[in-house]
Order: C-alpha cells, then sequence, then structure tokens
C-alpha cells in the first residue's frame, strides 16, 4: 500500500522562531505517535516562506517531516530581480516545491506557459514538484470543471515524462481558505478524472486540497483516488497538522 501525504502549505505566515516551536511541537507529537506502536504510514511535507527555508530544514532535521518552497523562477540564475532559484532551494535543503498554486496563478498572473518551465525546472534541479490544479466556482458552476483540469494539466505538463517523479495537487479554488470543503464525492469524482488523465502508468499521487481540517478529512480520505492532502490554514496549528496526518493511517 503506498504511504499517504500530508503536506501543509504555511503561504505568507511563520517566521523563523515561529517555524523552530512548531517543529519543536509537531516531532514531539510524532515521537508520542510512534511510541505507541502506530505505524509511520504518512509522508509529512511543510513548505514555509522562501526566507525561513533554511532555518524550518535546521528545525526538522533529524526528524521524518521534508520541507519545500512554495515557488521557483522558470530560469536557474540570471537578471531576474527578487526571483528564487530552484538550484538554491535545495542546495539549501528543501525537496519539494509548490507549482502553480491557485495564488500564484490569480494574484501573480502565472501561466500554464510558465508553470511547464516551472515544473521542468524543479525536475532539473531534483525538487519534487507538487502541480496544483483546480477550476473556480463560476468554472463548476458552469459544468467547466474537466474541461479546465485537463487544460491546466495538459499545460502544465507539457513536455514531462509521466515517470518522472511529481505529485498533483486538486484544489478547487472555491474551496481554498473558505471552509467550504468539497463533498467527498466532488473531490473523488476530481481526483479519478485527473489519474485517467494522467494515465495507467503515472504513478504520481493526487493530493485534495480546501479548507481540510481534522474534522473533515477522514471522509474525503476514504473515497478512491485521494492519496492525501494539501493543507492550508490547518497545516499551521501543529495538533491539527498531525491530527490530519493521524487520521489518514
Ligand atoms: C492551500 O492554500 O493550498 C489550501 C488548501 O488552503 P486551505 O486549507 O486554507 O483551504
Amino acid at each position: 500500500m503506498k504511504s499517504k501525504i500530508v503536506a501543509g502549505n504555511w503561504k505568507l505566515n511563520k517566521g523563523p522562531q515561529e517555524t523552530n516551536a512548531f517543529a519543536t511541537q509537531l516531532c514531539e507529537l510524532l515521537k508520542t505517535e510512534l511510541q505507541t506502536g502506530a505505524p509511520k504510514a504518512t509522508q509529512l511535507v511543510v513548505f514555509p516562506q522562501t526566507l525561513v527555508l533554511a532555518s524550518a530544514v535546521q528545525s526538522f532535521s533529524g526528524s521524518s517531516v521534508a520541507v519545500g518552497g512554495q515557488n521557483i523562477y522558470s530560469e536557474s540564475t540570471g537578471a531576474f530581480t527578487g526571483e528564487n532559484s530552484a538550484a538554491v532551494l535545495r542546495e539549501l535543503g528543501a525537496t519539494h516545491v509548490l507549482i502553480g498554486h491557485s495564488e500564484r496563478r490569480q494574484i501573480f498572473g502565472e501561466t500554464d506557459m510558465l508553470l511547464a518551465k516551472k515544473m521542468w525546472m524543479a525536475l532539473k534541479a531534483e525538487l519534487l514538484p507538487v502541480f496544483c490544479v483546480g477550476e473556480t466556482l463560476e468554472q463548476r458552476q458552469s459544468g467547466q470543471t474537466e474541461s479546465v483540469l485537463t487544460a491546466q494539466l495538459q499545460n502544465g505538463l507539457a513536455g514531462i515524462d509521466r515517470n518522472e517523479t511529481f505529485w498533483v495537487a486538486y484544489e478547487p479554488v472555491w474551496a481554498i481558505g473558505t471552509g467550504q470543503v468539497a463533498s467527498p464525492q466532488q473531490a473523488s469524482e476530481a481526483h479519478a478524472f485527473i489519474r485517467s488523465f494522467l494515465g495507467k502508468t503515472c504513478e504520481a499521487p493526487i493530493l485534495y486540497g480546501g479548507s481540510v481540517k481534522p474534522e473533515n478529512a477522514m471522509a474525503i480520505a476514504q473515497q478512491p483516488h485521494i492519496d492525501g492532502f494539501l493543507v492550508g490554514g490547518a497545516s499551521l496549528d501543529p495538533r491539527s497538522f498531525f491530527e490530519i496526518a493521524k487520521n489518514l493511517k
């Protein structure tokens, strides 16, 4: 059985001290869990803001929790003031990176074409990219969910070998940070669609994201095609992040 994944997107939250306090508390909870003989069945990753990355890697060193970046630029060096390089993220100890989070698409205008370059750049730097897709409420209500997902996957994964190691996160925009979680059936249908788009030989796990909390995680996780979660708000508290992971086992 593949292990499930719980990833925490901290967005623009937590400085070095808060990160360190979070790591201490989460590692304590994980240690207690292991002492009770529970299997270590869930992969955990946190995505702090880039400024905190090096200290987050330090804070989680020796633990089973991986650290990833929230964004990279599509080029690795050059005259791109203010951007962050995938290679440097990797050098600082990041192992994963989010690509195409809806906030990057909507607030920063990132296009599918740019995201395809970022996917390629992440893989080149040996970072594991988590490619985020999802429809807006308007798109869902007008029956465009599948066509939106198809376009995002087709364009964003253009030129990416399906045997490369990457994850996909299905995050309906209307569920992100709204408290309006997708129903287990809505999540499962979208995941089944993404799984069939990716093809039988592609093993990329598909995570659900959008208002996941300890109280609703279990019902979604029990559906087919759900390989884990990308969690925003509820990942800021070590106990609720831990509870979501615990419920997945
Ligand atoms: C996210 O930002 O990826 C996310 C899923 O946020 P939230 O869990 O707060 O909806």
